[in-house]
This record gives C-alpha cells, sequence and structure tokens, in this order.
C-alpha cells in the first residue's frame, strides 16, 4: 500500500492549491524512501533485531526537516501542513523514527523561533539537515505534566551557565548531539542548549518499553554541566512560555504521527478481513466487521482533518493552540481505539501477533508524551470557557 495516497494529495491541494505540485513532489519522494528503506524494517525495530539510527539519519538526510524553514537555513520553505503530512507518513513506515524525528524537529523550531540569529546560524542548518541529532529535554522525575515545576537549576558563572538536576523519559537522549534543556533561574524556567561534549552531561540506560521501542529513551543527567551563555535561549525567565509554544506545534505532529500509526493498522485489518472466513464468508461480509471499518476509517479522516486544520491556522499566524491540543487528544485516542479494532478483526493473532500488536503499543505512548490527555483536555477546556458566547 502506498504511503503517500491521493487522499493526502487533495487534501493538500485544498489547502494550498498554488503549491500542490511542489509539496507532492516533496512527499512522494519521501514517501518512496520510506516504503523502501524504513517500512520493511519496522518489525525488527520493535523486536530490537535492528536499530533505527541509519534510518533515521537517511530520513532526515532526505530532507524531512527542511520542509517548513526558510531557504537561508537551508530549508524548503514550504507550508507546515506538508511537515504534519510527513510526519503521518513516517509514522505509517515506523512510529520510533517518526517519533525520534518529530521531536528532534521540535528542538529545531524552538532554536527557529526563540534562538538568536548566531543560535540559527550556528544550529539549524546542522539540525534540519540531519547532520546534527537534537533531543528536547524537559520532564523531571518530580515534574512532568506540571513543567513549570522544574528543578533542575542554571546558574551564572562568568561566562558560562554551570546545570545540575536530573531530566527523565528522554527521547533521543546519549544518541543526540543538542540537548534543549529546560532549566530554573533565580528569574524562573530557562532554555539553554547544551552540546553533547559539555562536561558533566551524563545519561542512563535506555528504558525498555511497551511500544516504540525503536526509539531511545533515558535520563539526561546534568552534574555541573556547563554551557556557554550564548547558548541561553532568548532571555532568562522566558523557557516556560517558549515550551509552550514549541509543543503546541509538536502537539499537531504527534496527532498526525499517530493518525499514520492508525493507518496502517487499519489497512492491515481490511486486508486480512477480505482474506479470513468464518461460517462460510469472507469476515468483511458480516455487517459487524464493516462497522468497525466504517469507524476506523472515518476516525482516521477526522483525525487528519484536525491536525491539518491546527497546521493550516499556524500557518496563517493565527491562534491554534486549541485546535493542536484537540487535534492531538482526538488523533492519539483514535488511533488506540484503531489499533484496538485491528487486533479484535484478527482475533487470536491480533494478540499474539507482534506484527499486529506492535501498532496499539506504539500509539499508546501519545496519550501520554507531549502533554497528557487529562492536561490537553483542561488546556482545551479553559481556552473555550474564556470566549464569550
Ligand atoms: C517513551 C517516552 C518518551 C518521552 N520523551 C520525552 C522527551 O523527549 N522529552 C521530554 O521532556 N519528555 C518526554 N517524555 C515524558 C512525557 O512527556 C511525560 O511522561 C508526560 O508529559 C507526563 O508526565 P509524567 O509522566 O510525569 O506524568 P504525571 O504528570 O505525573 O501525570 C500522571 C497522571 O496524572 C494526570 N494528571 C496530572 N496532572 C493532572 C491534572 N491537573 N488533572 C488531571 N489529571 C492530571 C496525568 O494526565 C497522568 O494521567 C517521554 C515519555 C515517554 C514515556
Amino acid at each position: 500500500m502506498p504511503l503517500f495516497k491521493p487522499e493526502h494529495r487533495q487534501l493538500l491541494k485544498v489547502l494550498h492549491p498554488a503549491r500542490e505540485e511542489e509539496v507532492s513532489e516533496v512527499l512522494s519522494g519521501l514517501a518512496a524512501f520510506m516504503e523502501e528503506k524504513i517500512s520493511p524494517l519496522s518489525p525488527r525495530f520493535d523486536s530490537l533485531a535492528e536499530k533505527i539510527t541509519s534510518a533515521r539519519k537517511s530520513l532526515l538526510e532526505n530532507g524531512i526537516c527542511l520542509i517548513p524553514y526558510p531557504s537561508r537555513y537551508g530549508g524548503l520553505e514550504l507550508p507546515f501542513s506538508a511537515y504534519t503530512t510527513a510526519i503521518e507518513l513516517a509514522g505509517a513506515a515506523d512510529a520510533s523514527v517518526a517519533l525520534s524525528v518529530a521531536i528532534h524537529n521540535t528542538v529545531a523550531d524552538g532554536i527557529f523561533l526563540f534562538g538568536s540569529e548566531a543560535q540559527k546560524k550556528t544550529y539549524l542548518p546542522g539540525i534540519i539537515s540531519g547532520k546534527k541529532l537534537a533531543s528536547f529535554s524537559l520532564t523531571e522525575p518530580a515534574s512532568g505534566s506540571d513543567a513549570k515545576a522544574v528543578r533542575t537549576t542554571a546558574r551564572r558563572v562568568g561566562r558560562e551557565y554551570v546545570l545540575n538536576g536530573t531530566k527523565m523519559f528522554i527521547t533521543n537522549a546519549g544518541e543526540a548531539d543538542l540537548y534543549f534543556v529546560l532549566s530554573a533561574t533565580e528569574k524562573g524556567p530557562t532554555s539553554f542548549i547544551v552540546e553533547k561534549s559539555a562536561p558533566g552531561l551524563e545519561f542512563g540506560e535506555d528504558l525498555p518499553k511497551l511500544g516504540m521501542r525503536g526509539s531511545r529513551t533515558s535520563e539526561v543527567r546534568l552534574t555541573d554541566c556547563r554551557t556557554s551563555a550564548e547558548n541561553l535561549v532568548g532571555r532568562e525567565g522566558e523557557g516556560f512560555e517558549q515550551v509552550k509554544t514549541m509543543l503546541n506545534s509538536s502537539r499537531i505532529v504527534m496527532g498526525a504521527l499517530c493518525v499514520g500509526v492508525a493507518q496502517v493498522a487499519y489497512e492491515k485489518a481490511v486486508t486480512y478481513s477480505k482474506e479470513r472466513r468464518a461460517f462460510g464468508g469472507r469476515i468483511s461480509d458480516f455487517q459487524l466487521t464493516r462497522e468497525k471499518i466504517a469507524d476506523m476509517v472515518t476516525g482516521i479522516s477526522a483525525a487528519r482533518l484536525l491536525c491539518l486544520y491546527a497546521s493550516r491556522l499556524k500557518e496563517m499566524g493565527l491562534e491554534f493552540s486549541s485546535e493542536a491540543s484537540q487535534a492531538k487528544v482526538f488523533a492519539t485516542e483514535t488511533s488506540v481505539r484503531v489499533c484496538d479494532q485491528a487486533i479484535q478483526i484478527f482475533g487470536g493473532l491480533g494478540y499474539t501477533s507482534e506484527d499486529v500488536h506492535r501498532h496499539w503499543r506504539d500509539a499508546r505512548l501519545l496519550t501520554i508524551g507531549e502533554g497528557t490527555s487529562e492536561v490537553l483536555r483542561m488546556l482545551i477546556a479553559s481556552r473555550e470557557l474564556a470566549k464569550s458566547l
């Protein structure tokens, strides 16, 4: 089944009629690469038989993160919705690779939005072209959803800052060349870029996980870790607002990643339902199977649309935080449900075959990571209640 489908092309045509050709060319090129080099390895990434390192590097070198950035940093200057779609396709090819790339790009987004021109020139071209891998280090043992309660400290000493603390559950930790670290200064949460070579930076063991097994997740430990004062992003005390903005965009993308995961589970279930026979017919002939198929595809289409709608608001410079959270809650929960229905359609094979249940295991992370469904519902409700009706 091709990753880049007529419905993707159609939606992008609706959103960007004048740029459909160039967007489609980039996305079909990326899709062809992923179909050949990533999808076939996905079961091996899940079973830990192979590392994602080289597939991820090739995908980055093929330009997935160049899509939304200006050409002065080497980017393609294409709409954000094209990047959202690219991550959906990557999610269908392999969820762990897509997660690692999407979090890497969250750092690029942060440097692009809040970094100094010198930081952008130094770091952005390398990150978006895949020469350098990045890691977004926010969560701590005592502060997950409540990110403002950051306990890692940063103290200015001469021309450097000295950071102390522990970050937890960090994707790409140990593999990344750069760490975007939220730390507390006297003026409040503050963002820093820390290079892997910084003295006092260490990493924990790769954590075993339910899903997303190909992506590395571990602690980042900062012990009198020194980074140049030039690596302070923005000003002291601006870090919390910066990461909130970064998370808004990245929530759209995580939603899209889950749409890709749901799409591949759905396609496997549809194919199987046409092959498997029971009571003298194919299980796809039964109305109860058809109901599942109708609900699965409708959920996928609606989730995709929410992600693209939030992307379009972002492109247009409009407020999109509630829509981004709606897209993430709906897309991630839909994906878990679709993958669960796929298991049901496969019957006993669904429960025993890694290649069926791995999609549910992968999707399950994203009702937790980058803002839990509970916290995002709180955010959506407070935005909506603040509106005058
Ligand atoms: C595989 C993996 C990869 C990750 N990658 C990264 C990464 O790259 N960078 C990074 O910084 N972090 C990363 N994380 C961390 C992730 O973002 C956090 O786990 C997530 O934000 C939730 O934080 P927590 O685990 O501390 O849960 P908690 O905040 O302790 O929440 C526990 C439960 O309480 C609920 N809860 C909390 N507050 C409220 C409230 N006010 N009302 C109602 N319910 C509430 C939550 O919804 C949740 O159900 C990753 C996590 C995992 C598992």
